[in-house]
This record gives C-alpha cells, sequence and structure tokens, in this order.
C-alpha cells in the first residue's frame, strides 16, 4: 500500500520510567522536523510526557497519554518503589498499548499506523507493528555494551550459568562475546545470570534481546567507531543497525535550560579543569555511608566541587559539611549538566554512569570517575575504564573517602588525568563529525526516513 505524506502516520512508544523517554522524544523531534506531513504520536504515561521538554513546540507530534498500570480506586495504596510501578505498567501494557495505538489512529484523523517506533525495551511494540504490517524500529536508549549482554542472555546462562553458580565466577571476563572481553561476570545487568531471572522487568529484557533482530532496523544513542567489534557483530545479525547518536547533539534543544540555583556564574569564578561535577542521575542517591564518604572525600581532595544533590539527601551530609566548604562546594537539588559539562571549568564528572551521562560527559570532553549502581551502568563504566579509557572506578567498588580523593587527584592533577582528558577530546571530536551534515549519525537519521 502507497500511503500519501499526509496518510502516513509514526507511532512512537516510550518506556516511561528513568530518563528514557527524552532519547525517544528527541528522535521524534528529529522525525517530524524531516517529515513536516506526517501525523506522528507520541505515546507515554502522563507522568513522563509531563516530564518532556515541551516548550520546545511540539509541531506535528501529538501526545497520547498510556495508562500507567495503577489501580484506579483511591482505596488502594499507589506502588511503593519505581520497580513496583514497573511492573504493574507492564502487566497493563498489552491493553493500554492497544488502547494507545486506538487513541492514536483516532487523533490522526483516522489514519493507520504506518511505522512504530519504540524504546527497545518494549518488544511488545513490536508485535503491534507486525499486526499492523508496518515496520518496527527499536530504539535502545543504552550503552552498546549492555544491548550485547541482553541479546546474547541465553548463550550467557548456558556458558557461565545462573544464580550462585553466576556468583562465583563474578570476576571472570566476557571473552566468548564479541566486544565483551573487558567486561566481567559481574558487570552485567541484573536479571541476565544474576538478580531476579523471573521478574517482569527480566523477562521483558530476555524477550527484547530475543525480538531485536527481527525489527526493520535497531537504532541505538550513540555514534559509529566507538565500539568497533560490537558493531560489527550488530550489522551481521541485524537488518539494520543504525547509530543516530548522541541524540542532544543531532537533535539539540531550542532554548538554553534554566539554571535556576546559578551553577553557570558559580563556574565561571573557577579555573580551567580544576572543578569536579557529581551527579548520580534522575534516580539514584548513594546509600548513607557512601554518600557521608564521598562528602568527607570532596571536603579531604580540596578540589572544588559543584553537587546535584536531591533535596531529600541533603540531610544525610556530613554535620557542619556545608559551611565548611561553601567556598569551594556548591550543592543544588538540580543543575543544567550539559551546559555544566561543557563548561571549562569543570574538570571531572563523578558519575553513575547512565547512558545519556556517559555521551554527554563524551561530547563535552570531560573524564569521569564512576559509581554505577544498576542496569547497564556497570557495562558503562567498564567501557568507560577500561575500553575507551576516559575516566576511572573506585577500587572494590564502593565509595570510600580516600577512593574519592585518589581518584580526583588522578583525574585532575595525574598525567594519567591528562591521557583521559586527550582521550575525552577525542572522542568529543568524533561525536561532533558524526552529527556534521555528511556525519554518520545525520546520514543514518536519513536513511531510517525510509521507513518512516
Ligand atoms: N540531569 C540534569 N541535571 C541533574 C541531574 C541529571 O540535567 O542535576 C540529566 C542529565 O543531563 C541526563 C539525565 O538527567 O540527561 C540523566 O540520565 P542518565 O541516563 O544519565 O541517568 P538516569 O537518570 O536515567 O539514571
Amino acid at each position: 500500500v502507497h500511503l500519501s505524506p499526509a496518510q502516513r502516520h509514526v507511532a512512537f512508544v516510550a518506556f516511561p520510567f528513568g530518563t528514557h523517554a527524552a532519547p525517544l522524544f528527541a528522535l521524534a523531534r528529529a522525525i517530524a522536523a524531516a517529515a513536516p506531513g506526517a501525523a506522528l504520536s507520541f505515546l507515554s504515561t502522563a507522568r513522563s510526557l509531563a516530564s518532556l521538554p515541551q516548550a520546545q513546540g511540539l509541531g506535528n507530534i501529538r501526545l497520547v497519554p498510556i495508562a500507567d498500570g495503577t489501580p484506579e480506586s483511591s482505596a488502594e495504596p499507589p506502588p511503593a518503589s519505581e520497580q513496583a510501578k514497573i511492573g504493574m505498567f507492564l502487566a497493563a501494557m498489552p491493553g493500554s498499548l492497544r488502547a494507545g495505538m486506538d487513541d492514536a489512529v483516532a487523533g490522526a484523523g483516522g489514519a493507520a499506523v504506518s511505522c512504530v517506533v519504540s524504546d527497545a525495551f518494549l518488544w511488545m511494540a513490536g508485535e503491534v507493528a507486525e499486526t499492523a504490517g508496518a515496520p518496527w524500529l527499536p530504539l535502545y536508549t543504552g550503552g552498546p555494551a549492555s544491548l550485547s549482554a541482553h541479546f546474547h542472555t541465553d548463550l550467557l546462562r548456558e556458558t557461565i550459568g545462573v544464580g550462585e553458580r553466576a556468583i562465583a565466577r563474578s570476576k571472570e571476563q566476557l571473552h566468548f562475546i564479541p566486544g565483551l572481553s573487558a567486561h566481567r561476570v559481574c558487570d552485567l545487568p541484573e536479571g541476565i545470570v544474576f538478580g531476579p531471572l523471573d521478574s517482569p522487568f527480566s523477562c521483558l529484557l530476555h524477550r527484547m534481546g530475543q525480538s531485536v533482530a527481527k525489527a526493520a532496523a535497531v537504532l541505538v544513542n550513540t555514534f559509529e567507531g566507538l565500539d568497533r567489534t560490537i558493531d560489527g557483530e550488530f550489522s551481521a545479525s541485524f537488518s539494520k543497525y543504525l547509530h543516530i547518536g548522541p541524540l542532544h547533539l543531532l537533535v539539540p534543544l531550542a532554548g538554553p535550560t534554566p539554571d535556576t540555583h546559578h551553577c553557570l556564574p558559580w563556574l565561571d569564578r573557577h579555573a580551567p579543569a580544576t572543578v569536579a561535577y557529581v551527579s548520580f542521575g534522575s534516580v539514584m542517591t548513594p546509600q548513607p555511608a557512601e554518600l557521608a564518604a564521598l562528602a568527607e572525600g570532596l571536603e579531604a581532595s580540596g578540589a572544588a566541587f559543584l553537587w546535584s544533590l536531591k533535596d531529600h539527601a541533603r540531610e544525610l551530609l556530613p554535620p557542619g559539611f556545608l559551611d565548611r566548604t561553601k567556598e569551594r562546594g556548591l550543592v543544588v537539588s538540580w543543575a543544567p549538566q550539559l551546559d555544566v559539562l561543557r563548561h571549562a571549568a569543570v574538570g571531572a564528572f563523578v558519575t553513575h554512569c547512565g547512558w545519556n551521562s556517559v555521551l554527554e560527559a563524551m561530547t563535552a570532553g570531560v573524564p569521569m570517575v564512576c559509581h554505577p549502581f544498576f542496569g547497564d551502568q556497570r557495562m558503562n563504566a567498564r567501557s568507560v575504564s577500561l575500553v575507551w579509557k576516559i575516566g576511572v572506578e573506585f577500587e572494590g567498588g564502593a565509595i570510600t573517602k580516600e577512593g574519592v580523593t585518589r581518584a580526583l587527584d588522578t583525574v585532575l592533577k595525574g598525567e594519567e588525568g591528562k591521557r583521559m582528558k586527550a582521550m575525552a577530546c577525542e572522542l568529543k571530536a568524533m561525536t561532533t563529525r558524526a552529527v556534521q551534515p555528511q556525519g554518520s549519525s545525520s546520514v543514518n537519521l536519513k536513511r531510517l526516513m525510509q521507513f518512516v
């Protein structure tokens, strides 16, 4: 069937947790600009839609709220944890996705969905696409090493074993998977060989790993040349494997990000590459003892620091810490991270290695001190420190006062830090080239338009 441009209808389906929806929305904005005549529907929960940068103007994108799966009756208490919310969302997903698709079609004047672009996690969007006879384009928003781990879940389980057996082999390296020889069993995301293998979330990711090869094209928020071995395997395994990142460079926000806490003027007062910026993303906060150790380490290091710390965690700081460090430290509840990382004063980024944070640091040429928590973060941290050599991890994984001073000394002052900075600047140059008009990510964005 050949549809006229006015009838083309692309449905985007976001995974409404963490920072997942943001890169998919950036891609939606890029496709909206490239296909102004098409109808675009962006499906996510109301809470997730409210977190998107809507001030940018939606153009031909229609936001379509879908159910988050929490019980309607106010008699039941709302789910306590993010995990519980994810479980409820997934349990309701088959029905809420169908209802959302119906709403999308109705909102687009009856135009049938001709292409489905979803967060790769949501493999069921692939089935919806298949039923509609439309191509499915999953976008994986994490680091490529973790996609490889999910893709090879069955092989990993067969080779390493699961549960206690896998834990006993936690320091073994994954030599048998292309591109993962620097990664160890213990770096794998939970739910592959250890952790809850049968939870709804683990089953979701296992199924994703089995489904991506059936997609018309697999999209990744990274750039060509960063992980050549993984790229080689995926290019051979998938119908199409398209790097379209870093999306925050390819589809930049139109306006400035608000700097409510005046981080940028504060950074202006510091010498180049002297400040440590600390943030663990939108979800995680270190355990109280580690948070206190981090504060003590920052204080003992003598380095200037900007710390994005959630308000509820402020009370966990050691007594008098804020007062003693007020001349060289700024603690805020939220920072305009992209602008902060691009500021010349920032010389190190203490991060949980969420993929958005890693990409943002890379595109700014800032070396990292890694403290991963869960999911793809451990694999990202390993890639940062051992594969790309643009950062360090804390020895033994835990945050200690001495570990913090040592890591900051290394990155901000040592010869090794200079080498990391030079590597980070090389990667920064690669990301800049990838998003230029003839760059690989720009060209791949045009190639994916053939499905739209
Ligand atoms: N972020 C920010 N200000 C903060 C903390 C985080 O702007 O104070 C942004 C950051 O720029 C990144 C996102 O939040 O785009 C975090 O995404 P990431 O994938 O790193 O981690 P997640 O929040 O999903 O764990």
